[in-house]
């Protein structure tokens, strides 16, 4: 089956086209056709597009909203991509989107049915900035492939639905959550679900012997507790802005913060808000960037005391995350990192493990030099009682592969 997976954001669509079928996944024999990005629709857009083989290609084009987008990416596969696969629009056989709140209602990922779209909507006021993109696209390639072609949604949320009450529960009046569903949800489940499934699959275990706890730290950072191959804990909660910190986001903070900085600066709980998502983490501590290279590199070359500073709280807050996890989880098999720092940067994956020792984890340095660029392996010692392990985390394979087991009506739960 020819897949269209689609990550539709508020002013950006990514996209793959995946090649696969339940002989495939079992075979791990998957291929990709061709994938890319549209940036900064609304006006001239910014396209990358690249078939298997071939070099990026660059350019730019006047789309004017999702649906425009949609119809682009399209017409450009069943043409100058020149993917043998793909002739027509005919030749693509589902859809496959990214959704990013669930709420309680998705556990797993869906055929999209009018029902499920209204559940979905009814999501919305969970996340209010992500799941009105993620019906736009939904909505646009129902128009640009016809009602009949059946499309998937897989939630960021729905790996997290394992989670007993007592991590989700937040220590509030009890009512709250029973009116407003106020709770810990949890983001980067396809990610965390992905990447543990990969460990087991190297270590030839089955998925109730899965005990790991997954790092994926990219531009939003998550950790997750998976027992028995069930997340039963992970770092964001209602929103994506609890937790660990991140390249913008402040993660965990003293609550009554929030009242202090509006009384201080002047600024409404909305912009407060703002503020903690997009100017704080490591941007806001550095007052450079929230790119990590960036950082690096700064700290390198220029002695740079607050780019050293926000490394530093990034790095001092996911080992104490991963301690944490480890008693949540009674002890675990491996650490896993994933997402563009995890799976790229040894410095940080070396000052993250160190002094962790004390928990049976040692890294071989040699070792995590060696993995980045998409590279798949153990960077502990042989005989650390704790491994470590980077795995390149692969979401849209997942949900091309999610949409091929909801259209062939076959378990998720590998
Ligand atoms: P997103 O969370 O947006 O999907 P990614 O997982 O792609 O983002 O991660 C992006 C981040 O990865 C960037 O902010 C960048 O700082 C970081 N990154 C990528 N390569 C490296 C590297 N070699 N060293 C350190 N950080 C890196």
């Amino acid at each position: 089956m020819n897949i269209l997976v689609l990550n539709c954001g508020s002013s950006s669509v990514k996209f793959q086209f995946i090649s696969t079928d339940l002989e495939m996944i079992q075979r791990n024999a998957d291929r990709r056709l061709a994938r890319g990005s549209v940036e900064r629709i609304s006006g001239e857009a910014i396209v990358a597009l690249r078939t298997e083989g071939k070099e990026v290609q660059r350019s730019t084009a006047k789309l004017r909203d999702t649906r425009a987008a949609v119809e682009f990416i399209v017409h450009w596969a069943c043409s100058e991509a020149g993917i043998p696969e793909i002739k027509s629009v005919s030749d693509v056989n589902a859809v496959g989107h990214r959704v990013v709140h669930g709420g309680e209602k998705f556990t797993q990922s869906v055929l999209i049915t009018d029902q499920v779209l209204k559940g979905i909507e009814e999501c919305i006021e969970l996340a209010p900035l992500h799941n009105p993109t993620n019906i736009k696209g939904i909505m646009a390639a129902r128009d640009v492939f016809g009602a009949g072609l059946p499309q998937v949604a897989v939630f960021d949320t729905a790996f997290h639905q394992t989670l007993p009450e007592t991590a989700f529960l937040y220590a509030l009046p009890y009512q709250l959550y029973r009116r407003y569903r106020i709770r810990r949800y949890g983001f980067h489940g396809t990610s965390h679900r992905y990447v543990a499934y990969r460990y087991r699959q190297i270590r030839n275990i089955q998925r109730n012997e899965t005990n790991v706890i997954t790092l994926h730290l990219g531009n939003g950072c998550s950790i997750a507790a998976i027992r028995a191959g069930d997340s039963i804990d992970t770092s964001m909660g209602l929103t994506p802005l609890e937790g660990l910190v991140m390249g913008t986001r402040s993660g965990d903070i003293d609550p009554a913060i929030v009242d202090f900085i509006g009384a201080k600066e002047g600024l409404s709980p909305q912009e407060v808000e703002t503020l903690l998502n997009k100017q704080s983490g490591l941007l806001g501590i550095s007052g450079l960037t929230n790119d990590m290279r960036d950082l690096l590199d700064e700290e390198r070359e220029n002695n740079d005391r607050r780019a050293h500073l926000a490394i530093e709280v990034f790095c001092y807050r996911a080992r104490k995350y991963i301690g944490a996890f480890l008693a949540a989880a009674a002890g675990a098999q491996a650490i896993i990192f994933t997402g563009g720092i995890g799976e790229n940067s040894p410095e940080i994956r070396g000052r993250i493990c160190s002094g962790m020792e004390w928990a049976g984890m040692e890294l071989e340095d040699e070792r995590n030099r060696q993995y980045f660029d998409g590279r798949e392996g153990i960077i502990s010692k042989d005989g650390s009682r704790l491994q470590v392990y980077v795995i390149p985390t692969d979401e849209e394979l997942l949900i091309a592969r999610d949409t091929v087991r909801c259209v062939t009506g076959t378990t998720q739960r590998y």
